[in-house]
């Protein structure tokens, strides 16, 4: 199965919540201890066994093109997205 990982432009984050909402793997989370340039709480990625799967619903979701997913597979060794 192709791995991912999202890369978060976090003062971009107006902290709605959405993709915490839609993450099948339950990986985005909403910081509770710090605030962004715009003063909302960004969301974060708590994934420390590496469950993102790459489907990148979260992406699609972000009304504010917060997320980039990157995918990989490990089957053909490159970059897939
Ligand atoms: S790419 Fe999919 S699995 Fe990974 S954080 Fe986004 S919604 Fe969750
Ligand atoms: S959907 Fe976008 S703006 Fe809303 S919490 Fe997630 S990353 Fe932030």
């Amino acid at each position: 199965m192709a791995r991912g990982t999202v890369v978060i432009e976090v003062d971009r984050c107006k902290g709605c919540e959405l993709c915490t909402t839609l993450c099948p793997q339950d990986i985005l989370v909403m910081g509770h201890d710090r605030f962004n340039a715009r003063g909302y709480r960004p969301v974060e990625l708590d994934d420390p066994n590496g469950k993102c799967t790459g489907c990148a619903l979260c992406a699609l979701i972000c009304p504010d093109v917060v997320l980039t997913v990157y995918r990989y597979d490990p089957k053909r060794a490159q970059v897939v997205d």
